[in-house]
């Protein structure tokens, strides 16, 4: 019998799609990693990496087995891009983090966003912030 190692939140909206009890396109999928499509596509493609074990965000990244698989998380993102045909013209690759990165869902992912030219806006809501 396969005993599931991995650490989850019963209320985390993510944490359902690993366990799969909640719907989702999967584009891969391995040991410690799932990705899927995002429900409110930004671009042609929006997939979301995420750990199988529930970790908040960046800001808990905490050991070296952590560090590890958020290196993961970014190649599984890059192979991702090269499957999906949009690695040469290029794509973006974003963690929210916190209230102030715009976090909505409290289980770390990897937003990999491409398939056609992307718009550049990072700038503070606040215009005025000096
Ligand atoms: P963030 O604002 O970085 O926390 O992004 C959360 C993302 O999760 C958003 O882009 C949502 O559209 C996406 N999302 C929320 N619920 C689901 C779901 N059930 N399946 C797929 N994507 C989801
Ligand atoms: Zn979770």
């Amino acid at each position: 019998m396969l005993v599931d190692v991995h650490y989850t939140e019963p209320e985390c909206i993510f944490c359902k799609i690993v366990e799969k009890k909640l719907e989702s396109k999967i584009i891969l999928e391995n040991d410690e990693i799932v990705a899927f499509n995002d429900i409110k596509p930004l671009a042609p493609v929006h997939v979301l990496i995420i750990p199988k074990k529930h970790i908040i965000s960046v800001n808990e990244i905490v050991s070296p087995d952590d560090v590890q698989l958020l290196g993961n998380m970014i190649v599984a993102a890059r192979d991702i891009a090269e499957k999906l045909a949009i690695a040469k013209d290029g794509y973006k690759l974003l963690f929210r983090v916190g209230k102030h990165g715009g976090q909505e869902v409290d289980h770390l992912h990897l937003h990999l966003i491409g398939g056609v030219a992307l718009h550049e806006d990072i700038r503070p809501l606040e215009v005025e912030w000096k």
